[in-house]
């Protein structure tokens, strides 16, 4: 069975899916109702009914990585919200219960962001960020939600109404005069949510003003998405999946790149005949599909999952990117594996897997200075270190410089760990201590470090 009509899931109307009715016990409907009160939570009928595997739900990866999980929440947390829930409080008691708990998760909420947006002629703007020197994010108001809602999401506090659409982005003129008056941004990527969720007119908008604006140094038009794994009838039989599909044609056309950054957690998520069928259609277009995914505890935690969702890829046509560790924010603590733990698996998968699904970069660390790859643990003399390196940094001059940390069995994070070798800070301390980690994350922008300085 194709599932054409997308259907929607959410704590709202959950209990109606027949596969829930028939499965799940009244504990276990009860406990997504509690983390789905603090968590955000949407799933639809092609995740349900071609991805998950019923039979096995409590073991299955995309359930996990869709439905909210008791232990997602800390124990205090999971007890506040039930008794609130059971003894019937209203609406607005339970929103208060959810945002004094979310605030504890570590959400970067509205107001830390205020500062340091991106600049153009003394004006900030919102909706775009601009980090890393090649690359400006771009975030189009009618993207910012997604086909479902992955459980480990960094994004979940826009999800859950806290900070909606803060990052909206509506006025494309003032991005594209951004992009012309910094010469040295060759790649625009548009985010989210899932700008892929934006009917076909609309992305069209969009990319049109981009293409016809003439801009010399855009070379790249990238979207981030995550519709292949969890809606690719977007591509395939969707009313304006032609359309759409004429609309990538049309940015080749015009001699500028698209890159289809594709957001798949586990090679199921490559298993069905209408991803087969939507990644096929998306490379006649033109253009390249590359993918990324975390790595996760209760996911794919597992090197074999890993070898065979990147061999998968590869004979789809797809290009192994990034693999990334589990950000901290959320339920982290469910989903985080220590540094080490996930340096193993990256490397016992790469060693499975022939050169040609070798072009992944992992596991990296998306961190306040930069992005940080773990090269591996080894001992120099007779310590025991990390090996890192910055694969992105806020500093380009920072790139591909092997540097080194204790070894720490333990360690999930780039601010847990500290320099080998008696050294008292990292080398890129002395422009971003590692004490800012926990206020300032990727969403933000410091012009005195970032490009705006450095060239
Ligand atoms: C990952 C990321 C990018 C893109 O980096 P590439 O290495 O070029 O893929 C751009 N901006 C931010 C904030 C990012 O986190």
């Amino acid at each position: 069975m194709t599932e054409r009509e997308y259907r929607v899931y959410t704590l709202r109307n959950f209990a109606s899916i027949p596969q829930i009715e028939k499965n799940l016990t009244k504990e276990e409907i009860f406990d997504i109702e509690v983390v789905g009160n603090i968590l955000p939570f949407k799933v639809n009928n092609y995740v349900i009914n071609q991805l998950i595997d019923w039979t096995n739900y409590r073991q299955d990866p995309i359930y996990r990585l869709t439905f909210p999980q008791k232990a997602m929440l800390q124990k205090r947390h999971y007890q506040e919200m039930a008794e609130a829930l059971v003894s019937d409080a209203g609406r607005a008691e339970l929103k208060l219960i959810a945002n004094k708990i979310r605030m504890e998760l570590n959400p970067h909420p509205a107001g830390q962001l205020e500062h340091n947006l991106p600049d153009l002629n003394g004006e900030k703007l919102q909706g775009i960020q601009h980090k890393y020197r090649e690359t400006m994010l771009f975030f189009p108001p009618q993207g910012q939600t997604c086909h479902a809602y992955c459980t480990f999401c960094f994004r979940w506090p826009q999800f859950t109404g806290m900070n909606e659409l803060k990052f909206a982005m509506r006025d494309t003129e003032k991005a594209i005069e951004y992009i012309r008056s910094n010469p040295e941004i060759t790649d625009i990527l548009f985010t989210g949510g899932d700008p892929l969720v934006m009917r076909t007119r609309i992305l069209k908008k969009y990319l049109n003003a981009f293409i016809e604006a003439d801009l010399p140094n855009l070379r790249t038009i990238r979207l981030g998405t995550k519709a292949l794994g969890y809606w690719p009838q977007r591509f395939v039989s969707d009313s304006d999946a032609d359309e759409l599909l004429q609309l990538f044609r049309s940015v080749e056309d015009a001699g500028i790149h698209l890159a289809f950054m594709a957001h798949f957690n586990h090679p199921a998520e490559l298993r069905t005949s209408i991803v087969q069928k939507a990644i096929s259609r998306i490379l006649e277009t033109g253009a390249v599909i590359r993918s990324q995914s975390p790595v996760m505890r209760h996911i794919n935690d597992s090197a074999d999952v890993w070898a065979e969702m990147w061999q998968l890829q590869v004979e789809s046509g797809c290009i192994p990117y990034y693999m990334f560790l589990a950000r901290d924010t959320g339920a982290q603590e469910y989903f985080a594996l220590p540094l080490e733990q996930a340096w193993e698996i990256y490397r016992e998968a790469y060693q499975q897997v022939s050169g040609i699904a070798r072009t992944v970069r992992g596991p990296s660390m998306s961190a306040g200075p930069g992005k940080v790859q773990v090269l591996g643990v080894t001992d120099v003399g007779d310590e025991s270190v990390f090996v890192l390196q910055f694969i992105q940094g806020r500093n380009p001059d920072w790139v591909a410089k092997p540097f080194f940390a204790k070894y720490d069995p333990e360690a999930i994070w780039l601010d847990e760990l500290k320099p080998a070798f008696g050294k008292e800070r990292f080398f890129f301390e002395s422009e971003f201590p590692l004490s800012w980690e926990d206020s300032w994350d990727d969403s933000e922008m410091r012009p005195e470090l970032g490009v705006a300085e450095s060239n």
